[in-house]
């Protein structure tokens, strides 16, 4: 091939099959999308393994993407219930799956994902390691943390989550902090929990050239996790969020130097006002590398509610520079998401990706938004529901509520203002009365 990462190959201005279908979807020239990979401001995840992947690009100059988070757990282990609910993810729109598998036989699932999903795979090996060895945390070895990280890279996992930013230093200094809410992270929280047990070096920090090697081997992307990523909006921007995101950037650098492609994890639970700066800190501090954002949830006391609180942030992020957003269900703190829930998560956040591609003046990104506002200036239902980010919602809900004029709907009825003023600009008679 001549090539050994999407990023290896930008830089030697190789066009690989993938490039092409990345710049025909966001519609760019393959000179700048060449360049955005080249220098690490846009990914392409596309583990040579994945053999269906349909690709997608992210990078914040490209259109915002989405991920689903999906898997068994030891509560929910139906793999067909999982497996419905990644398709209906694909179908609806979602450009990455998370496979957060952790109870069960995980490698069976990953490899039937693999093997059948076209959309981007990502895994966060931590919590399959403990499920693989299944024995106590503090047995696990290093090698063993990075052996089940390549086992993820042999089965296609496009990207994979490592929450290598949490070394010695940065948890010395977590522990000083005093944080309200400690670590949320699932992946940060078992590290942590491992090195305080074996007094060890984080894995992933530690043999972090192992790893490249692997990513380099198969064309995994990396997404350095953030541990100390904020769950509630007091510990936004602290001591801890920060420092992590020092050494993110450092091994952001070490990653581009060996070709492999990286993008940067990010908050967590953050108040509006902050969020735009957050997103400038990132972007400063690792070079631009695309920002994965999970929420940021703009408020804390909305249980049931929060893929609207995360939705909120997340528009904001996007527009500031973030380029993925993590999808964020109203089963957020809660439970395992239901497939009802799963739909609702990902509209709102397919809603706050576009929402920022609309602000950030994405070439075509309001065409979507005139040709809707021309369907209602002339009432034209039928087009409204096609148009919709929801069709099958918009559709029921006109059909529960009918109006006695179907040039109007069941708000205003003759008071409908679209209605009247294209009659009175027609020349005909208003007359709400009549
Ligand atoms: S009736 Fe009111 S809400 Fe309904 S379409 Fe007309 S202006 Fe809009």
């Amino acid at each position: 091939m001549g090539y050994t990462t999407q990023m290896n190959a930008a830089r030697q201005k190789i066009v690989t099959k993938e490039m092409q279908a990345v710049a025909a979807w966001e519609g760019i020239g393959m000179d700048r999308l060449l360049k955005l990979v080249a220098n690490g401001q846009a990914v392409i995840p596309a583990n040579k393994n994945h053999k269906c992947l349909k690709p997608f690009g992210i990078g914040s100059a490209l259109k915002t993407k989405i991920n689903v988070n999906l898997g068994t757990s030891r509560d929910c282990m139906n793999m067909d219930v999982e497996l419905e609910k990644v398709m209906n993810a694909v179908n609806m729109g979602a450009e990455a799956i998370m496979d957060l598998s952790s109870f069960g036989d995980t490698r069976v699932f990953r490899r039937k994902l693999t093997a059948e999903c076209p959309a981007i795979l990502g895994t966060v090996p931590i919590y399959d390691a403990i499920v693989y060895y299944n024995k106590p945390l503090k047995d696990i070895t290093s090698r063993e943390w990075i052996d089940v990280f390549k086992m993820h890279a042999e089965d296609g996992v496009d990207f994979m989550t490592i929450h290598c930013g949490l070394n010695r230093s940065t948890a010395a200094r977590f522990k000083q902090s005093k944080r309200l809410l400690n670590l949320v992270s699932r992946g940060g929280s078992l590290i942590f929990s491992w090195m305080e047990l074996t007094g060890n070096e984080n894995p992933f920090f530690e043999f972090y050239d192992d790893i490249l090697e692997i990513c380099r081997q198969y064309d995994v992307t990396l997404s350095l996790g953030d541990a100390c990523r904020p769950g509630c909006i007091a510990d936004a921007g602290d001591v801890s969020q920060i420092e992590e995101l020092v050494v993110l950037g450092e091994l952001t650098a070490r990653a581009w130097e060996k070709d492999v492609q990286v993008m940067v994890e990010g908050p967590g639970h953050m108040a509006l006002n902050q969020i735009q700066a957050n997103m400038e800190i990132q972007q400063t501090l690792c070079k631009g590398a695309p920002f994965y954002v999970l929420g940021p949830l703009v408020t804390d006391i909305a249980p049931g509610y929060d893929h609207i609180t995360a939705a909120i942030g997340g528009a904001i992020a996007a527009t500031y520079g973030a380029s993925f957003l993590c999808y964020v269900t109203p089963a957020e703190h809660l439970r395992l998401p239901t497939v009802e829930d799963v739909k609702e998560g990902i509209i709102a956040s397919k809603i706050a990706a576009h929402a920022a591609d609309v602000a950030k003046g994405l070439p075509g990104a309001a065409d979507w938004d005139y040709r809707m506002g021309q369907a209602r200036r002339t009432l034209d239902w039928e087009r409204q529901f096609e148009l919709a980010i929801d069709p099958e919602k918009a559709r029921r809900y006109r059909a529960q509520s009918q109006p006695e004029h179907s040039d109007t709907c069941t708000m205003c009825g003759k008071m409908c203002s679209v209605r009247n003023m294209n009659k009175i600009l027609n020349g005909e008679n208003v007359d709400i009365m009549e």
